[in-house]
């Protein structure tokens, strides 16, 4: 039970790699706020942790609404008196080469994944800053923060602005105890990845064997997807980290896709 008595709040967590963070968080004894734009979602995530016996609640947010964010955060503090944790998780994939990429998609990415980071650090450290009791904050990153592939230019650059917000963050909330990191998943089989097979076998003409095999799992060493479990054990891993050694970095979970 290594978060016994602490409380997380992750967003996107109705789904894929955050919904599987909340349920290992949940069996190590964390208190989980499942904060996701679809709350039926959220609430049933919710539920399946309750009936196990853990403690949740869902959480109504759009990453992007700053008024949302606060008031999901507070209900979230109101509920179980804390925030120890938070992992913005929450994310969409629009593939498009960059001529075709409309200036209002672009936009759309940024929000979710850069505003949304922002905004829910934001809200989290007013709690996490009193009487400097500290805590830990995960960005869900990618491979790509740290490479490039075509169709992917708005999710690139947002993926690589959370290692600037975090390496910020590990600066500036080092003298309230609060920690920050990004974890670099490879491809995991989500529904975020299941929409964008065909979607890639169209942009770059091959089938979609050939994306899964080629574009998707081709450089990792054993052709295998990560897995949410992969990413949430990272993130139960860091979260439960004695000591400030590893903040500001960057852990990359892929299957050797990606070595840096
Ligand atoms: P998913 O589609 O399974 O889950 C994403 C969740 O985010 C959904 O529950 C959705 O409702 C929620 N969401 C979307 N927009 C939101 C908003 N505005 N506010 C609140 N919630 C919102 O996707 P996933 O694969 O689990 O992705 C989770 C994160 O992991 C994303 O940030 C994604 O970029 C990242 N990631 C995924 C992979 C992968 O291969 N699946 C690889 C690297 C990184």
């Amino acid at each position: 039970m290594q978060l016994n008595g602490k409380v997380a709040l992750i967003t996107g967590a109705a789904s894929g790699i955050g919904k599987a963070i909340a349920l290992v968080y949940a069996k190590a004894g964390a208190a989980v706020a499942i904060a996701d734009i679809n709350l039926a979602a959220a609430q049933q995530t919710a539920d399946e942790i309750k009936a196990g016996g853990g403690r949740a609640l869902g959480v109504a947010m759009d990453v992007t609404n700053e008024d949302a964010v606060n008031a999901g955060i507070k209900t979230t503090v109101d509920a179980f008196g804390q925030l120890d944790i938070l992992i913005s998780n929450a994310g969409i994939q629009i593939v498009k080469p960059i001529v075709d990429y409309s200036f209002a998609d672009w936009k759309k990415m940024q929000a979710i994944h850069v505003d949304g980071a922002f905004l829910t650090t934001k809200a989290a450290l007013k709690y996490m800053y009193q009487g400097e009791r500290g805590g830990t904050v995960i960005y869900m990153g990618s491979v790509h923060s740290h490479e490039g592939s075509p169709l992917k230019s708005a999710y690139v650059a947002a993926k690589h602005a959370l290692l600037g917000l975090a390496r910020v963050l590990a600066k500036e909330g080092a003298e309230h105890n609060v920690r920050a990191y990004v974890i670099c998943p490879g491809f995991v089989r989500t529904p975020l990845v299941d929409k964008q097979i065909p979607e890639q076998a169209k942009e770059l003409g091959i089938s979609e064997d050939e994306v899964v095999k080629r574009v998707m799992l081709g450089r990792t060493v054993d052709g295998q997807f990560a897995t949410v479990d992969d990413v949430a054990q990272t993130a139960l891993f860091l979260a439960s980290f004695p000591s400030a050694a590893l903040t500001g970095q960057s852990f990359i979970v892929s299957h050797g896709w990606c070595m840096q």
